[in-house]
């Protein structure tokens, strides 16, 4: 070979390795880690041409590394497959396909199946199987309880969906609930929140869970406060399947749907402790002070009072900084602001207290 030749081979070389590198571009979503907890961005709900979703498992990855989620479960109905004259069954088959793919791009990715009834008593996820199979079996509770010895972490589906007895809680709920097989409920799927849902995980401590449950290929080139997938975060001691697994079962999640967050309290408080950021006092008048409050998160916090200090009403966008000016007769002193935060609920219709000094 010719010097120049293989100069040309090297920048032809170079220039394929660079367009690999670019084809797939990852763009980071903003939620802060919590002190001792990593933040995972996570859709434990989707379908592919194994069920009734319409792409090929491997797209679920692609389409999670670029809109910046960390973790995903492709969950295909084991019991509904209408593309099963072209695809053939095999319940293990769609985590097969993209497990591969999911490590190299370093999402978590355990394997899953949604098992899938008329109401009652309804859809239910299974996540962290071994084996997809045994929970195909006739008997509902018996599927659960496969599901079950298996380890994996059990939630009921979009709970006021479809049917006659719709969104009620029956005799079979109660059973799997007294076993120890249930362990989260969807708040919210896709589009749909579910405040009956929602009460149900606050009484009975179940884990809070958002996802799209998506069955189109999803076109959206990056996640944002404005436009993103319902998802869930969750809060683990390591990045790893069996850390996403403990912190599920411990209920250390929050739930991100149309721009608002629902969760536990202590949760819902430590996102806004280490994402808002409250500047000291740079300007203090005769009878005000104004200061300026960061957020660093990709969702807004909407701020009503409930003190007696501060604005009748505070928006934080999301990454951006907003000047607020506090009306005070002693500019010297700190102020006392107490808020409720509307779009963080801790309960159905319930936004979260905070409480803050202004120094
Ligand atoms: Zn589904």
């Amino acid at each position: 070979m010719t010097r120049s030749r293989a100069a040309c081979m090297t920048l032809v070389l170079l220039l394929v390795m660079a367009c690999s590198a670019t084809a797939q571009t990852r763009h980071d979503v903003a939620f802060p880690d919590l002190p001792g907890y990593e933040t995972l961005l996570c859709d434990f709900h989707m379908h592919s041409v194994f069920s009734d979703g319409n792409v090929w498992p491997t797209v679920r990855v692609d389409e999670a590394w670029r809109l910046g989620l960390d973790a995903i479960a492709l969950t295909d109905h084991i019991e509904y497959q209408p593309h099963r004259a072209d695809v053939p069954t095999n319940h293990n088959r769609p985590f097969e396909l993209a497990v591969g793919k999911a490590l190299e791009a370093g999402i978590l990715f355990p394997r899953a199946t949604e098992i899938t009834r008329d109401t009652p008593p309804g859809h239910f996820n299974a996540i962290f199987l071994s084996d997809v199979e045994p929970l195909d079996t006739e008997d509902f509770v018996e599927a659960i309880e496969q599901a079950n010895k298996q380890g994996a972490f059990v939630f009921w589906n979009h709970q006021s969906w479809k049917g006659e007895e719709k969104g009620r809680w029956m005799d079979v709920h109660t059973t799997l609930l007294e076993n120890g097989w249930l362990h989260g409920m969807e708040v919210c799927n896709g589009g749909g929140y579910h405040p009956t849902a929602h009460r149900w995980c606050v009484e009975k401590g179940l884990t809070m869970l958002g996802n799209s449950d998506i069955h189109a290929p999803d076109i959206s080139g990056r996640t944002t406060a404005d436009e993103h997938r319902t998802l869930t975060l969750v809060f683990v001691k390591e990045r790893t399947v069996d850390g996403l697994k403990e912190a599920l079962q411990a209920g250390r999640t929050a739930v991100w749907f149309n721009n608002q967050m629902i969760g536990r309290a202590e949760w819902l408080e430590g996102l806004l402790a280490e994402a808002i950021e409250i500047a000291p006092v740079h300007r203090r008048g005769k009878d005000y002070v104004s200061t300026k409050v960061a957020n660093r998160m990709d969702v807004e916090v909407q701020l009503e009072r409930t003190g007696s200090a501060g604005p009748a009403s505070i928006t934080l966008p999301p990454r951006s900084t907003t000047m607020v000016r506090i009306g005070t007769k002693s500019p010297n002193e700190p102020v006392d602001l107490t808020y409720e935060a509307t779009n963080f609920l801790v309960a159905p219709g319930e936004g979260l207290s905070v409480s803050v000094t202004v120094e």
